[in-house]
Protein backbone atom coordinates (compact mmCIF):
# COMPACT_ATOMS: atom_id res chain seq x y z
CA UNK A 1 0.00 0.00 0.00
CA UNK A 2 1.40 3.58 -0.48
CA UNK A 3 0.68 6.32 2.20
CA UNK A 4 0.83 10.04 0.80
CA UNK A 5 2.29 12.72 3.57
CA UNK A 6 0.63 16.08 3.00
CA UNK A 7 -2.16 14.57 1.04
CA UNK A 8 -4.25 17.41 2.01
CA UNK A 9 -2.17 19.68 0.67
CA UNK A 10 -1.97 21.37 -3.07
CA UNK A 11 0.37 18.99 -4.66
CA UNK A 12 -0.31 15.96 -2.75
CA UNK A 13 -3.92 16.07 -3.42
CA UNK A 14 -3.76 16.65 -6.96
CA UNK A 15 -1.03 13.40 -7.04
CA UNK A 16 -3.82 11.52 -5.12
CA UNK A 17 -6.35 12.28 -7.87
CA UNK A 18 -4.00 11.59 -10.97
CA UNK A 19 -3.34 8.17 -9.17
CA UNK A 20 -6.66 7.21 -8.34
CA UNK A 21 -7.63 7.44 -11.69
CA UNK A 22 -4.65 5.47 -13.21
CA UNK A 23 -5.21 2.53 -10.55
CA UNK A 24 -9.27 2.67 -10.86
CA UNK A 25 -8.83 -0.82 -7.88
CA UNK A 26 -6.28 0.86 -5.39
CA UNK A 27 -6.89 2.59 -2.49
CA UNK A 28 -4.30 4.89 -0.74
CA UNK A 29 -3.61 6.52 2.50
CA UNK A 30 -3.39 10.18 3.35
CA UNK A 31 -1.36 11.70 6.64
CA UNK A 32 -1.81 15.28 6.89
CA UNK A 33 -2.09 17.33 10.01
CA UNK A 34 -4.15 20.03 7.97
CA UNK A 35 -2.20 22.86 9.52
CA UNK A 36 -1.60 23.73 6.24
CA UNK A 37 -3.73 20.68 4.39
CA UNK A 38 -7.34 21.05 3.68
CA UNK A 39 -9.78 18.05 4.21
CA UNK A 40 -11.94 18.88 1.57
CA UNK A 41 -9.11 18.30 -0.67
CA UNK A 42 -9.45 14.69 -0.05
CA UNK A 43 -13.92 14.53 -0.21
CA UNK A 44 -13.55 13.31 -3.60
CA UNK A 45 -13.15 9.21 -3.42
CA UNK A 46 -13.97 6.99 -0.88
CA UNK A 47 -10.81 4.90 -1.72
CA UNK A 48 -8.84 7.69 0.23
CA UNK A 49 -8.05 6.78 3.97
CA UNK A 50 -7.23 9.76 6.04
CA UNK A 51 -5.26 9.86 8.81
CA UNK A 52 -4.83 13.43 11.31
CA UNK A 53 -1.40 13.22 12.24
CA UNK A 54 1.61 14.44 12.80
CA UNK A 55 4.20 13.52 10.37
CA UNK A 56 6.98 13.73 13.64
CA UNK A 57 5.20 11.83 15.90
CA UNK A 58 7.34 8.64 15.42
CA UNK A 59 5.19 6.12 17.30
CA UNK A 60 1.71 7.28 15.59
CA UNK A 61 3.36 6.77 12.12
CA UNK A 62 4.71 3.41 12.62
CA UNK A 63 1.32 2.60 14.31
CA UNK A 64 -0.30 3.98 10.72
CA UNK A 65 2.41 1.93 8.52
CA UNK A 66 1.55 -1.15 10.55
CA UNK A 67 -2.63 -0.71 10.14
CA UNK A 68 -2.22 0.12 6.68
CA UNK A 69 0.78 -2.47 5.94
CA UNK A 70 3.05 0.19 4.31
CA UNK A 71 5.65 0.08 1.30
CA UNK A 72 6.12 2.82 -0.17
CA UNK A 73 6.03 6.95 1.46
CA UNK A 74 5.12 9.61 -1.51
CA UNK A 75 6.30 12.59 1.06
CA UNK A 76 4.83 15.83 0.76
CA UNK A 77 4.25 16.99 3.73
CA UNK A 78 6.45 20.33 4.44
CA UNK A 79 6.59 23.97 4.85
CA UNK A 80 6.78 25.50 1.08
CA UNK A 81 7.11 29.46 1.49
CA UNK A 82 10.87 30.84 0.27
CA UNK A 83 10.20 34.22 2.12
CA UNK A 84 8.45 32.94 5.00
CA UNK A 85 11.64 30.36 5.44
CA UNK A 86 13.50 33.84 5.63
CA UNK A 87 11.52 35.16 8.23
CA UNK A 88 10.72 32.23 10.24
CA UNK A 89 13.55 29.52 9.99
CA UNK A 90 13.21 27.86 12.96
CA UNK A 91 9.56 26.55 11.60
CA UNK A 92 11.32 25.65 8.17
CA UNK A 93 14.17 23.72 9.87
CA UNK A 94 11.67 21.54 12.18
CA UNK A 95 8.82 20.97 10.18
CA UNK A 96 10.97 19.84 7.03
CA UNK A 97 13.82 18.07 8.83
CA UNK A 98 13.08 17.09 12.28
CA UNK A 99 9.39 15.65 11.59
CA UNK A 100 10.55 14.62 8.62
CA UNK A 101 13.78 12.62 10.01
CA UNK A 102 11.30 11.57 12.86
CA UNK A 103 9.20 9.76 10.17
CA UNK A 104 12.13 8.22 8.41
CA UNK A 105 12.61 6.73 12.03
CA UNK A 106 9.14 5.29 12.04
CA UNK A 107 10.23 4.27 8.23
CA UNK A 108 13.31 2.09 9.88
CA UNK A 109 11.01 0.66 12.36
CA UNK A 110 8.74 -0.88 10.22
CA UNK A 111 11.12 -1.99 7.38
CA UNK A 112 9.82 1.01 4.82
CA UNK A 113 12.88 1.40 2.11
CA UNK A 114 10.98 3.48 -0.53
CA UNK A 115 10.14 6.58 -0.45
CA UNK A 116 9.55 9.70 -3.71
CA UNK A 117 10.45 13.20 -1.93
CA UNK A 118 8.65 16.34 -2.95
CA UNK A 119 12.32 18.98 -3.42
CA UNK A 120 12.60 21.59 -5.57
CA UNK A 121 14.37 23.63 -7.68
CA UNK A 122 15.42 26.20 -4.61
CA UNK A 123 18.30 23.60 -3.61
CA UNK A 124 20.27 24.94 -6.82
CA UNK A 125 20.48 28.66 -5.68
CA UNK A 126 21.86 31.20 -8.01
CA UNK A 127 22.42 29.43 -11.35
CA UNK A 128 25.68 29.19 -12.81
CA UNK A 129 24.16 27.79 -15.70
CA UNK A 130 20.91 27.57 -17.40
CA UNK A 131 18.94 25.31 -18.01
CA UNK A 132 19.57 23.63 -14.65
CA UNK A 133 20.27 20.21 -15.12
CA UNK A 134 20.33 17.84 -11.98
CA UNK A 135 24.40 17.54 -11.40
CA UNK A 136 24.34 21.83 -11.22
CA UNK A 137 26.15 22.76 -7.63
CA UNK A 138 23.00 22.44 -4.97
CA UNK A 139 24.04 26.06 -3.00
CA UNK A 140 20.63 27.24 -1.64
CA UNK A 141 19.93 31.13 -0.88
CA UNK A 142 17.22 30.48 1.25
CA UNK A 143 16.05 28.42 4.07
CA UNK A 144 13.38 26.59 2.42
CA UNK A 145 15.81 24.74 -0.23
CA UNK A 146 18.68 24.07 2.74
CA UNK A 147 15.66 22.46 4.57
CA UNK A 148 14.87 20.57 1.01
CA UNK A 149 18.57 20.00 0.50
CA UNK A 150 19.43 18.43 3.49
CA UNK A 151 16.75 16.15 3.56
CA UNK A 152 18.20 14.93 -0.09
CA UNK A 153 21.05 14.66 1.79
CA UNK A 154 19.07 12.25 4.84
CA UNK A 155 18.08 9.96 1.77
CA UNK A 156 21.58 9.59 0.16
CA UNK A 157 22.77 8.00 3.89
CA UNK A 158 19.86 6.07 4.25
CA UNK A 159 20.35 4.56 0.46
CA UNK A 160 23.72 3.86 1.62
CA UNK A 161 23.69 2.73 4.84
CA UNK A 162 20.07 0.94 4.69
CA UNK A 163 19.57 0.28 1.05
CA UNK A 164 16.82 2.72 0.74
CA UNK A 165 15.26 3.35 -2.48
CA UNK A 166 14.02 6.76 -3.21
CA UNK A 167 13.19 9.40 -6.00
CA UNK A 168 14.04 12.87 -5.13
CA UNK A 169 11.94 15.05 -7.64
CA UNK A 170 12.62 18.84 -7.39
CA UNK A 171 9.64 20.92 -8.21
CA UNK A 172 10.16 24.15 -10.36
CA UNK A 173 7.00 26.31 -9.60
CA UNK A 174 3.90 24.09 -9.06
CA UNK A 175 0.95 26.36 -10.54
CA UNK A 176 -2.51 25.56 -11.87
CA UNK A 177 -5.34 23.08 -11.07
CA UNK A 178 -7.74 20.23 -11.27
CA UNK A 179 -9.71 20.60 -15.20
CA UNK A 180 -12.62 19.50 -12.75
CA UNK A 181 -12.87 22.16 -10.31
CA UNK A 182 -12.97 19.83 -7.35
CA UNK A 183 -9.18 20.28 -5.96
CA UNK A 184 -7.02 23.44 -6.55
CA UNK A 185 -4.40 25.70 -4.74
CA UNK A 186 -5.31 27.62 -1.66
CA UNK A 187 -2.67 28.70 0.73
CA UNK A 188 -3.77 30.85 4.32
CA UNK A 189 -1.87 33.52 3.70
CA UNK A 190 -1.05 33.40 -0.34
CA UNK A 191 1.79 33.90 -1.21
CA UNK A 192 2.57 32.22 -4.65
CA UNK A 193 2.36 34.30 -7.88
CA UNK A 194 -0.79 33.38 -10.05
CA UNK A 195 -2.96 33.25 -7.52
CA UNK A 196 -2.24 36.59 -6.06
CA UNK A 197 -2.77 37.91 -9.55
CA UNK A 198 -6.03 36.36 -10.05
CA UNK A 199 -7.21 37.54 -6.72
CA UNK A 200 -6.02 41.13 -7.75
CA UNK A 201 -7.91 40.27 -11.21
CA UNK A 202 -10.94 39.47 -8.83
CA UNK A 203 -10.97 42.74 -6.78
CA UNK A 204 -9.70 40.88 -3.92
CA UNK A 205 -6.55 42.91 -3.45
CA UNK A 206 -5.89 46.64 -4.70
CA UNK A 207 -2.86 45.59 -6.70
CA UNK A 208 -0.41 42.79 -7.54
CA UNK A 209 3.28 43.49 -6.01
CA UNK A 210 6.18 42.94 -7.97
CA UNK A 211 8.88 41.96 -6.43
CA UNK A 212 11.63 44.06 -8.25
CA UNK A 213 12.31 45.17 -11.64
CA UNK A 214 16.02 45.58 -12.15
CA UNK A 215 16.84 41.51 -12.26
CA UNK A 216 19.36 41.02 -15.19
CA UNK A 217 16.67 39.39 -17.26
CA UNK A 218 14.88 41.03 -20.36
CA UNK A 219 11.80 42.80 -18.51
CA UNK A 220 13.96 43.14 -15.05
CA UNK A 221 11.26 41.00 -13.43
CA UNK A 222 12.25 37.45 -12.21
CA UNK A 223 11.74 34.24 -14.54
CA UNK A 224 10.76 31.23 -13.17
CA UNK A 225 9.41 27.90 -14.80
CA UNK A 226 5.92 27.45 -13.89
CA UNK A 227 4.81 23.44 -14.60
CA UNK A 228 0.90 22.22 -14.05
CA UNK A 229 0.29 20.50 -11.17
CA UNK A 230 -0.97 17.22 -12.86
CA UNK A 231 1.94 17.51 -14.79
CA UNK A 232 3.44 17.10 -11.33
CA UNK A 233 0.86 14.32 -10.60
CA UNK A 234 1.69 12.44 -13.79
CA UNK A 235 5.60 12.88 -13.15
CA UNK A 236 5.33 11.09 -9.42
CA UNK A 237 3.26 8.26 -10.80
CA UNK A 238 5.73 7.35 -13.62
CA UNK A 239 8.41 8.05 -10.68
CA UNK A 240 6.68 5.28 -8.51
CA UNK A 241 7.52 1.98 -10.79
CA UNK A 242 10.68 3.67 -11.62
CA UNK A 243 11.56 3.62 -7.63
CA UNK A 244 10.70 -0.22 -7.52
CA UNK A 245 12.76 -1.15 -10.89
CA UNK A 246 15.68 0.87 -9.73
CA UNK A 247 16.80 0.08 -6.26
CA UNK A 248 18.80 3.28 -5.08
CA UNK A 249 18.66 7.04 -4.97
CA UNK A 250 18.21 9.30 -7.85
CA UNK A 251 16.87 13.24 -8.56
CA UNK A 252 14.92 14.53 -11.36
CA UNK A 253 13.68 17.96 -12.44
CA UNK A 254 10.08 18.82 -13.07
CA UNK A 255 10.02 21.82 -15.14
CA UNK A 256 8.76 22.86 -19.20
CA UNK A 257 12.27 24.47 -19.27
CA UNK A 258 10.16 27.51 -20.75
CA UNK A 259 10.94 30.46 -18.24
CA UNK A 260 8.03 33.09 -17.84
CA UNK A 261 9.03 36.54 -16.12
CA UNK A 262 6.64 37.76 -13.78
CA UNK A 263 5.63 40.38 -16.59
CA UNK A 264 4.59 37.94 -18.88
CA UNK A 265 2.93 35.87 -16.14
CA UNK A 266 0.92 39.15 -15.99
CA UNK A 267 0.03 39.32 -19.51
CA UNK A 268 -0.80 35.85 -19.62
CA UNK A 269 -3.30 36.46 -16.73
CA UNK A 270 -4.89 39.41 -18.17
CA UNK A 271 -5.54 37.48 -21.34
CA UNK A 272 -7.35 34.82 -20.20
CA UNK A 273 -9.54 36.68 -17.68
CA UNK A 274 -9.93 39.77 -19.75
CA UNK A 275 -9.51 41.94 -17.05
CA UNK A 276 -6.85 44.66 -15.62
CA UNK A 277 -4.49 43.61 -13.15
CA UNK A 278 -3.16 46.79 -11.23
CA UNK A 279 0.50 46.60 -9.86
CA UNK A 280 2.89 48.22 -7.57
CA UNK A 281 6.70 48.01 -7.95
CA UNK A 282 8.12 46.79 -4.38
CA UNK A 283 11.70 45.42 -3.94
CA UNK A 284 13.34 42.37 -3.74
CA UNK A 285 12.07 39.92 -1.72
CA UNK A 286 15.35 38.03 -0.19
CA UNK A 287 16.27 34.81 -1.23
CA UNK A 288 14.79 35.14 -4.81
CA UNK A 289 17.26 33.92 -7.74
CA UNK A 290 16.78 35.94 -11.08
CA UNK A 291 16.29 32.98 -13.22
CA UNK A 292 15.71 29.55 -12.93
CA UNK A 293 14.44 27.44 -15.48
CA UNK A 294 14.55 23.47 -15.52
CA UNK A 295 15.91 20.97 -18.09
CA UNK A 296 14.44 17.82 -17.25
CA UNK A 297 15.67 15.62 -20.19
CA UNK A 298 16.25 13.43 -17.27
CA UNK A 299 13.04 12.79 -16.46
CA UNK A 300 12.10 12.13 -19.76
CA UNK A 301 14.61 10.21 -20.91
CA UNK A 302 14.37 7.49 -17.47
CA UNK A 303 10.82 8.56 -16.48
CA UNK A 304 9.39 8.60 -19.90
CA UNK A 305 7.76 11.43 -18.87
CA UNK A 306 5.99 14.29 -20.46
CA UNK A 307 4.28 17.86 -19.81
CA UNK A 308 0.96 18.66 -21.17
CA UNK A 309 0.23 21.79 -19.85
CA UNK A 310 1.19 24.98 -21.08
CA UNK A 311 1.26 28.88 -19.59
CA UNK A 312 -1.90 29.58 -20.75
CA UNK A 313 -3.94 25.91 -19.65
CA UNK A 314 -2.30 26.58 -16.19
CA UNK A 315 -3.70 30.15 -15.41
CA UNK A 316 -6.66 28.80 -17.60
CA UNK A 317 -7.55 25.81 -14.56
CA UNK A 318 -6.19 28.05 -12.17
CA UNK A 319 -8.55 31.11 -13.14
CA UNK A 320 -11.59 28.59 -13.18
CA UNK A 321 -10.18 27.12 -9.23
CA UNK A 322 -9.74 30.96 -8.40
CA UNK A 323 -13.74 32.02 -9.39
CA UNK A 324 -15.22 28.31 -8.71
CA UNK A 325 -13.00 27.95 -4.91
CA UNK A 326 -14.88 24.78 -2.63
CA UNK A 327 -12.06 25.71 0.20
N1 LIG B 1 6.44 37.32 -7.00
C1 LIG B 1 6.11 38.66 -7.10
N2 LIG B 1 5.07 39.15 -6.37
C2 LIG B 1 4.33 38.35 -5.54
C3 LIG B 1 4.66 36.98 -5.45
C4 LIG B 1 5.72 36.50 -6.20
O1 LIG B 1 6.76 39.43 -7.83
O2 LIG B 1 3.41 38.86 -4.89
C5 LIG B 1 7.56 36.78 -7.79
C6 LIG B 1 8.67 36.17 -6.96
O3 LIG B 1 9.64 37.13 -6.67
C7 LIG B 1 9.20 35.06 -7.89
C8 LIG B 1 7.99 34.66 -8.72
O4 LIG B 1 7.04 35.72 -8.57
O5 LIG B 1 10.16 35.58 -8.77
C9 LIG B 1 7.36 33.37 -8.25
O6 LIG B 1 7.17 33.44 -6.85
P1 LIG B 1 6.34 32.38 -6.03
O7 LIG B 1 6.28 32.85 -4.61
O8 LIG B 1 5.05 32.10 -6.73
O9 LIG B 1 7.19 31.03 -6.16
P2 LIG B 1 8.72 30.72 -5.75
O10 LIG B 1 9.52 30.98 -7.00
O11 LIG B 1 9.08 31.59 -4.61
O12 LIG B 1 8.70 29.29 -5.39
Amino acid sequence: MNLVTGGAGYIGSHFIKAFLDVFQDDNIIAVDNLTEGHASALSFSNRIHFEQEDIGNTEAMVRIFRKYDIKTIIHFAASCYVGDSQINPAKYFHNNCIQTLNMFKAMEICGIRQILFSSTCATYGNPQYLPLNEVHPQQPINVYGSTKLMTEQALRAYSIAQGWSYVALRYFNASGADESGIIGESHDPETHLIPLILKTALGKRKALQIFGNDYETPDGTCIRDYIHVNDLASAHIAALSYLRNHPRGESFNLGTTNGSSVLEVINMCKKVTGLDIPVEYVPKRPGDPPVLVANADKARELLGWKTSYDMQSIVQTAWHWEQNRRY
